[in-house]
């Protein structure tokens, strides 16, 4: 019988070399732009209990349809992880760190969600989240770190999309207006957003079926139903960003797909995407998220940009390459003694990016090998370098030709051409 041939499944994608490489360098300038502003790391598990994510809504796509979820061998309902912020506040209410607690984080989610073109099942997200001040400069501080790090990836078509959900002193009387309105037409809604309307009627602003925008533009809007001390909190956000020079559009009916977020409330579009898939990354506020996980009442805000559709954005505008992994020298060793072994070692023990040649074949066939590597550099070993104590070093892109070198002058000779 013939084996069966695997696929990764469905929704997901092997990452190889040199784009794995690439998404470890944007991970490390996202920590690099984070940890300057002190937030330290924090690794959650990939799977909770699903408990942790129920809280996020029902009436949250991903908590509803989109959870990979199972039982385990000893009965507990688990869920493979479709975002970070309930982990993170589930993390804190589990140890009560000091507060202001500024974490980051970066890792896969899983959605089941329909795939296609920077949508999968298995995704990368790196974010932040900062918990136990509801100062409107912390809000400045979450937004700002997000646009500095597109701006350092060289992205420059990111618009950033701004609005402020209010908060439970005044959500009601909006609610109550909104569904009001969604009911008065409720016969030119889609059946979707009818449902969702029992459900939560502000979900069905975020709505993106065409039957359902020309009601949706109608409708009155959270902005302006904001308590004076919440219209206040969203005025200093947007004093604050404008003092920092970040643009942003006002975006009234941005709600998010999370049903967690109070008040500020913010989403990055890649303008080089297609509009279908263009969100890169959002956030906002989740005053009542620590509370609903049985912590102490603690404000928090916090974003998780996708890292995929982050690098379609950054092939899309030309920017951000895969760093080189090219070795800078390639060792051909002829000699019959086993010199490549040490060698390689002791150039890479001095931080030298080195690669060798296998399997003992012919000068040709390891020039050969050593050519397509695309190193600087080849090192070459036969029987009269070996009894000379010495190398041939050969300049692979430039013009220098080769010339002998002492084997104890070697590395000084390299670290002196590599610069
Ligand atoms: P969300 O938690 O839904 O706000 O997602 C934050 C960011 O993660 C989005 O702006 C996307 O860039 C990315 N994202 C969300 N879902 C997916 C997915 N299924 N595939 C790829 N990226 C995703």
């Amino acid at each position: 019988m013939a084996s069966p041939s695997f696929q990764a499944p469905k929704g997901t994608r092997d990452i190889l070399a040199p784009q794995s490489t690439r998404q470890r360098a944007l991970i490390d300038l996202f920590a690099d732009t984070v940890e300057r502003a002190s937030y330290g790391e924090v690794s959650t598990p990939i799977f909770e209990d699903i408990g942790v994510f129920l809280r996020l809504g029902e009436s949250t796509d991903v908590v509803t349809k989109e959870m990979y979820d199972f039982e385990d061998k000893d009965g507990r309902h688990i869920a493979l992880r479709p975002e970070l912020t309930a982990s993170v506040v589930r993390a804190y209410v589990q140890h009560r760190p000091a507060l202001p607690w500024k974490v980051w984080y970066e890792g896969p989610q899983f959605r089941y969600e329909k795939p296609q073109a920077g949508r999968f099942r298995q995704f990368t997200q790196v974010g932040i989240e900062a918990l136990g001040t509801s100062d409107p400069e912390l809000d400045v501080e979450v937004i700002w770190l997000a646009n500095q790090f597109y701006e350092r990836l060289g992205l420059r078509q990111v618009s950033l999309l701004l609005n402020s959900l209010g908060d439970p002193t005044c959500r009601p009387a909006y609610l109550a207006a909104l569904e009001a309105y969604f009911r008065d037409h409720v016969g030119d809604l889609s059946e979707q957003s009818v449902l969702t309307l029992d459900l939560n009627p502000l979900r069905v602003l975020d709505s993106k079926r065409p039957e359902d925008q020309a009601i949706i533009d109608g409708a009155p809007l959270m902005v302006d139903h904001l308590t004076p001390e919440l219209a206040e909190h969203f005025g200093q956000v947007r004093a604050g960003l404008d003092q920092l020079g970040v643009s942003y559009h006002l975006s009234p009916r941005l709600v998010r797909g999370l049903d967690y977020y109070t008040l500020t409330t913010f989403e990055f579009a890649a303008d080089a995407l297609d509009s279908a898939q263009n969100a890169v990354g959002g956030g906002g506020r989740y005053d009542g998220l620590a509370e609903s996980l049985g912590g102490p009442p603690t404000p928090g805000i916090g974003f998780a940009l996708g890292v995929d559709r982050i690098l379609l954005a950054c092939d899309a505008e030309g920017v951000f390459d895969a760093p080189t992994i090219d070795p800078e020298v390639f060792v051909v060793d002829v000699s019959g003694a086993h010199v490549a072994l040490e060698l390689t070692a002791d150039l890479r023990n001095h931080g030298i990016r080195t690669d060798r040649a296998w399997d003992n074949r012919s000068m040709k066939a390891q020039m050969k090998v050593s050519d397509r590597s695309n190193a600087a550099f080849a090192v070459i070993i036969g029987e009269d370098e070996l009894a000379a104590d010495s190398v041939t070093v050969r300049d692979l892109r430039g013009d220098t030709g080769q010339q002998l070198i002492p084997r104890s002058d070697l590395v000084a000779y390299l670290q002196n051409q590599l610069g």
